[in-house]
């Protein structure tokens, strides 16, 4: 007997956060929904794993888009709208910044963040306040933007900040704010989150991760971003979606230019009219689509013309004392040798050694996340994919401790001590990992770079035209919101009401 029915509405190709936003969004409709998840469980890189009887958060650092429970911003409103009780638990500060000549602790609110710039490089309060309001309200513009699209002329009536700033560059528009050096050293560490030197780096896309993150602050869910995906894979499943583990799509079927379903590995045909891919349209275009006939040249030339961000480097460490005990005060410290992001990008593209890396320790957030008397901490490089693609085989052992033993001492030099006298668990996590755990294109967790040429203003205006075969919409980081969980949650809503509007539109002319 098959698993499955004749035909669903839409199918759902993974089962992680975009995936699950696509398929809790549909089913809120009405509609039957079918999601395949390659893995035995849901989440893709929102999980965690046991080791030593300890569960270890695979990737978390912070989530942005939550708010307060009072002032919820879009993802956490999405989480509350669709029943799903998260335990969210707010991360204490914006970041420590250990940067040459740097040690500073800043904590998220405009006023306060920009009390603490000065404190560190003073006289600069009015300018770095007014930095922030600009990035605020570029942000509003953005988030009504992405809801409500306008003409051009009632965007420069109602949107002049965002108009005016769209067009340039991060370091372009900072400049004209006339700050010390230092000043914007310490507004810079969040860049490795969207992963652009801020020559190249949209202001745009600056500001919207400023504003959320300073704004509002960011927050972790208690049980490890696993809470996430099992209680959205519940709900989903409550709602009467369809998820089937261990089901990996191979092929997406198209005739005469329209998706009418997916086979699996296993050999399973599934029909449906849409089929939603969190897998990536560099993947989708060149292995998966059925016939490839059907492959549109302007698909290839689209995934040829963009470039790859970045994947990750984490290594996650179970240390033997409380942070308190080993003297770890900060929740998340970005650490680098300089703060010339464009800098700091070019290094990124080889195989290490790296200055330029993001840690945490959970348990400075959420006190339950190890056991009493152990700690969790975790060192991350964010690499370009360029280097990794390049490791060959017999390497890569070799490789992964060179540059994990790197990361290590270049901590160590920070905290003054060995962590290696502490380690009760170690694991490692390359681009290769990520590559086998999710099949994302290279390892690359952040979809396509946001360049000056290619950015998110630009990519609104171009969705249209990029969709090549009928029925088939995309989630994930390589869509419009970009990288990170919460954009993944987003960029899932944005692909399950690309279908909803047209089988909307499809209704109306029936
Ligand atoms: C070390 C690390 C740290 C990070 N830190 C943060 C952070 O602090 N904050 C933040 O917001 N983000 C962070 N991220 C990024 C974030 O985890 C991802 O952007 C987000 O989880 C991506 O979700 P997704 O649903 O788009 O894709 P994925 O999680 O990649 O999931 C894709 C899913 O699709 C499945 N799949 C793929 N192909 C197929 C197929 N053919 N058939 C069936 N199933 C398939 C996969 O198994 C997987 O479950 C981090 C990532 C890493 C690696």
């Amino acid at each position: 007997m098959s698993y499955y029915s004749d035909h669903y509405d839409v199918i759902v190709i993974g089962g992680a956060l975009a995936g699950l936003s696509s398929a809790l969004m549909l089913a809120e409709k009405g509609h039957k929904v079918l999601v395949l998840e390659r893995h035995n469980l849901p989440g893709g890189i929102a999980t965690s794993f046991v080791r030593g009887g300890i569960e270890i958060e695979a990737a978390l650092h912070e989530m942005m888009s939550i708010g307060e429970k009072d002032n919820r911003l879009k993802v956490g409103k999405f989480f509350d709208d669709m029943g799903i009780d998260i335990d969210w638990l707010k991360v204490p500060e914006a970041y420590h910044a250990s940067l040459p000549g740097l040690e500073v602790t800043l904590h998220p609110g405009f006023e306060t963040f920009a009390k603490e710039v000065d404190a560190a490089v003073p006289g600069t309060y009015d300018k770095v306040l007014k930095v922030l309001n600009l990035c605020h309200t570029v942000f509003d513009s953005v988030n009504e933007l992405s809801i409500h699209p306008m003409s051009k002329a009632k965007m420069l009536m109602n949107h002049e900040a965002f108009v005016k700033t769209a067009g340039y560059s991060t370091k372009e528009v900072l400049d004209t704010f006339d700050l010390p050096k230092k000043a914007l050293d310490l507004l810079a560490p969040y860049w490795i989150y969207v992963g652009s030197g801020f020559s190249e780096l949209p202001f745009t896309i600056y500001a919207v991760l400023m504003a959320d993150y300073v704004g509002y602050g960011s927050f972790i869910p208690h049980k490890f971003s696993h809470e996430m995906s099992l209680k959205m894979a519940e709900r989903a499943e409550e709602m009467g979606v369809q998820i089937e583990y261990r089901q990996h799509v191979d092929k997406i079927l198209v005739r005469d230019g329209k998706v009418y379903g997916v086979r699996t590995s296993r050999g399973d045909e599934i029909h449906s009219d849409y089929v939603i891919s969190s897998s990536y349209p560099n993947n989708v275009y060149t292995h998966m689509i059925e016939p490839a006939s059907e492959v549109p040249k302007k698909a290839i030339k689209m995934v040829n013309g963009r470039r790859l961000s970045l994947t990750a480097f984490s290594v996650i460490l179970i240390l033997d004392k409380s942070a308190e005990e080993l003297g770890i005060k900060d929740y998340s410290v970005f650490r680098g040798d300089t703060m010339d992001t464009d800098k700091c990008y070019e290094e990124l593209a080889g195989l290490g050694p790296y200055h330029y890396i993001t840690c945490i320790c959970h348990n400075l957030a959420n006190p339950d996340a190890t056991p009493e008397g152990t700690c969790s901490y975790s060192i991350t490089t964010l690499p370009r994919v360029d280097g990794w693609k390049t490791v060959k085989a017999e390497d890569y052992d070799k490789v992964k401790h060179r540059v994990a033993n790197q990361l290590i001492e270049y901590m160590n030099d920070y905290l003054g001590f060995d962590l290696r006298d502490h380690i009760l668990e170690c694991v490692i996590e390359t681009p290769m990992t990520i590559s086998h755990y999710t099949d994302a294109w290279n390892g690359c967790i952040y979809g396509y770079a946001h360049t000056m040429d290619d950015h998110i203003v630009a990519r609104l205006q171009t969705a249209e035209e990029e969709k090549f075969i009928e029925g088939l919409e995309f989630s994930g980081a390589h869509q419009i919101s970009g990288d990170g969980m919460g954009p993944a949650v987003t960029n899932g809503r944005k692909a399950a009401k690309n279908v909803l509007d047209d089988m909307q539109r499809k209704g109306a002319t029936a």
